[in-house]
């Protein structure tokens, strides 16, 4: 099968064949029908995050169950399904309390030697690598969708949608009526931006540095937008609310929004990191006693807390009824051979999201 090969950071991906095992207990063979171009990618091409090489990345997708293995209940072939990138053993302290995403046996789901680039054994980018024609999976990864929802749409519920929507319904529960601000208008922050829409957020400020994220920002639910390149963002969040937000999540990835997103929140405010911060370094809370005796909170949030069996169907049930803009975040589509022009894009800050068409 033909799949994207990452050799190194900062290297252009190369189409190569390799191959694929056949699926083993528990396990699921898909046939890829569309994956997103997220960003998450974009750290480990970039080597803001390290992963072995040669690898394959990819893990916002969705396809159709080609064959699966001994004792695979919950798809079987034919089926189409999202892929989440979590495996959960089901068994653990995280796993039992529903907290799946969070499992502690997830590392060693993630299989070695299943898929193959000249006869050599190499890893699957969280358990998946779904930049390639097939993918193996692991069952519990697999959630069946309605015959309504499109490929592309799909695969998008697999990272963006439920990354940004679960931040603000599972990680930081907003209640009605609160007060938002997002840095990052892309996949993600979009996908925040409505689901403080559909979690009834008062106001809900988009915060960004180009003029047509902003403009996205607003046809998804923004209330306010703030251009970061036009002086102090924070300034400008805090005078816009008298003080700042109630919640404000930070949707980039890096440390000085992070650190934006704390200021942003008010007293008793909670700031949300949903990027994925460069490893290995530090982040500065200034006047930190003040903030915390103003109870200021300071929360992670990963894959927006998913419980993928539950969640992603309400997503996809929210987008079939038009309430969730799933099309809309599809700025383009690409052939798996264009994979270096769509993360050029990316890069570029052209698109909402883009999507790989199998
Ligand atoms: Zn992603
Ligand atoms: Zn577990």
């Amino acid at each position: 099968m033909k799949a994207a090969v990452m050799y190194g950071a900062n290297q252009p991906l190369v189409i190569e064949d390799i191959e694929v095992d056949e699926p083993q207990a528990g396990e699921v063979l898909i046939k890829t029908g569309a994956s997103g171009v997220c960003h998450s990618d974009l750290h480990f091409m970039e080597g803001k995050w390290m992963y072995p090489t040669p690898c394959v990345l990819g893990h916002e997708s969705a396809g159709v169950v080609e064959k699966v293995g001994p004792g695979v209940t919950n798809v079987k072939a034919g089926d189409r399904c999202v892929v989440a990138f979590v495996q959960s053993c089901g068994k653990c302290d995280r796993c039992i309390t529903g907290r799946p995403v969070l499992c502690t046996n997830s590392q060693s789901l993630n299989r070695m030697g299943r898929i193959k680039l000249n006869g050599a054994p190499i890893m699957q980018f969280a358990g998946m690598s779904a930049f390639a024609e097939y993918q193996l999976v692991s069952a519990n990864a697999c959630v069946k969708m309605p015959d309504a929802v499109p490929m592309e749409v799909a695969a998008l519920v697999g990272c963006s949608v439920m990354t940004g929507v679960g931040a603000v319904t599972n990680t930081a529960k907003i209640p009605v009526g609160s007060s938002v601000a997002v840095i990052g208008a892309g996949g993600v922050g979009l996908n925040i931006i409505q689901g403080a829409k559909l979690a009834g957020a008062s106001r809900i400020i988009a915060v960004d540095l180009l003029e047509n994220k902003l403009a996205a920002a607003r046809e998804f639910g923004a209330t306010d937008t703030v251009d970061g390149s036009k002086g102090d963002a924070v300034q400008q969040v805090q005078a816009l609310t008298g003080g700042g937000v109630d919640f404000a999540f930070e949707a980039i990835g890096l440390m000085k929004t992070a650190q934006q997103t704390f200021e942003m929140a008010k007293r008793g405010g909670t700031a949300v990191i949903v990027g994925m911060l460069p490893l290995g370094q530090e982040l500065t809370i200034p006047n930190a006693g003040i903030a915390f005796l103003g109870e200021k909170q300071l929360i992670g949030s990963y894959y927006g807390s998913t419980r993928q069996t539950y969640d992603m169907p309400w997503l996809m049930e929210l987008y079939r009824q038009k309430r969730l803009k799933i099309d809309e975040l599809i700025s383009r589509r690409y052939k798996l051979s264009e994979i270096n022009e769509a993360y050029e894009a990316l890069k570029n800050g052209e698109v909402n999201r883009s999507v790989i068409v199998f």
